[in-house]
């Protein structure tokens, strides 16, 4: 008999198992702290149930994470899971330590069908959505293996997938892993990035609570925006932007606009000065990525004088702008270079 899954389950489910059950409410409580809050991993680890219960949890309700299948740690202490979602379709998150706080990098789809010039996820045959229990299972994976959990955690919808195309799950999975009751994690330190979805964007803006959002902008003009990101020909520079415009925004809080730096395409001065222009009445910050390069794209970043020309000329048009360090790039973990396949090269260990 196929088992359901209580990871992915939120509390009012788990309420329903006790009440089938025969159980009182507060049992509900109980499995759904375990679960979620101390990372249990099998119904033997609940110490405070019944062993009769556990018992009869054990016969009719699963308790499953993802099945890790391959694991690769660089110098920097950046670490790639690579998981099996179901048999043959795979999914990759990235834990990235930082002095002050760890970050999780985690996936929202099998692939990705927006298909941008500069990503391999891109390049990936469009797969699946995520259900929310599959994406909450990489979180839970990633912060139980930092062991003690001394630093802050930041999560970041930023792996495989656009998580605005799997919207409702992706919002359940923000839900499960915001609540107090649970992993607790506060909603300001989760950033869902988003390639210019706009109905999406605006569906978001109405959510009581929200991630913080980030844009893949990576171009100044619709027309390198185009041949970059296949999507701007859905929505435009300019729509993308009125949504931004917008997207409500707490007190200090900003949007966060990525640029993917490729080489002799989106990197001149001018696109800087054009940039800046575009973002002048918004609250942001940008984020400058240079392009991590793939075999399979075909493209280069510039080279690192022209990136620094290019944050000057932000800075001195007064916008905040920081280069983020790639992490992970000896193990193909850095942004953009997900597959979601095994490639077993040095370094790598297979499961766990
Ligand atoms: N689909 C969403 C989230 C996943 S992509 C989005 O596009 O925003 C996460 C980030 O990686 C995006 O900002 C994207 O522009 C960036 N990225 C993709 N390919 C890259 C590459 N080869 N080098 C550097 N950044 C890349
Ligand atoms: Fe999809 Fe984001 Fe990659 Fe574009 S950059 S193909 S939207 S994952």
């Amino acid at each position: 008999m196929k088992t359901r899954n209580v990871v992915g389950m939120d509390l009012g489910e788990m309420e329903a198992v006790a009440a089938a059950l025969g159980e009182p409410r507060y049992r509900a409580r109980q499995i759904y702290a375990g679960v979620y809050r101390h990372l249990r991993r099998s119904w033997d680890a609940f110490p405070d149930l019944p062993k009769a219960l556990r018992a009869r949890l054990g016969a009719e309700f699963s308790l499953a994470w993802l099945p890790v299948v391959e694991t690769a740690v660089s110098r920097d202490g950046t670490r790639r899971s690579l998981f099996e979602v179901s048999p043959g379709a795979h999914v990759e998150a990235v834990f990235i330590p930082e002095e002050k706080r760890d970050t999780l990098c985690i996936s929202t789809q099998v692939g990705c069908a927006l298909g941008c010039l500069f990503c391999v996820t891109g390049r990936q045959p469009p797969g699946r959505n995520l259900a929310a229990g599959e994406i909450v299972a990489q979180a839970l994976t990633l912060a139980a293996d930092r062991g003690p959990a001394s630093r802050r955690l930041n999560i970041v919808l930023m792996g495989m997938g656009e998580p605005l195309l799997n919207y409702d799950n992706v919002l359940r999975a923000f839900r499960l892993m915001t609540d107090p009751g649970g992993m607790a994690v506060s909603p300001r330190r989760i950033t869902l990035s988003t390639a210019g979805v706009v109905p999406g964007i605006d569906r978001l803006a109405r959510e009581p609570v929200r991630p913080n959002l980030a844009v893949s902008l990576n171009a100044a003009t619709d027309e390198v925006r185009d041949r970059l990101m296949p999507i701007n020909r859905t929505w435009n520079i300019a729509a993308l932007l009125e949504a931004c415009r917008r997207f409500p925004l707490a007190e200090r809080r900003r949007i966060t606009f990525e640029y993917v730096l490729v080489g002799g395409m989106n990197d001149s001065p001018d696109d800087a000065r054009r940039l800046a222009r575009l973002l002048s009445t918004l609250r942001h910050k940008v984020n400058l990525i240079p392009l991590n390069p793939d075999p399979s794209i075909g493209l280069e970043p510039p080279p690192p004088e022209r990136v620094l020309g290019f944050q000057q000329a932000l800075v001195d048009a007064g916008i905040t702008a920081s280069v983020r360090r790639a992490r992970g790039e000896d193990i193909a973990a850095a942004c953009g270079l997900l597959a979601g396949r095994a490639r077993g090269e040095a370094g790598v260990t297979p499961g766990r």
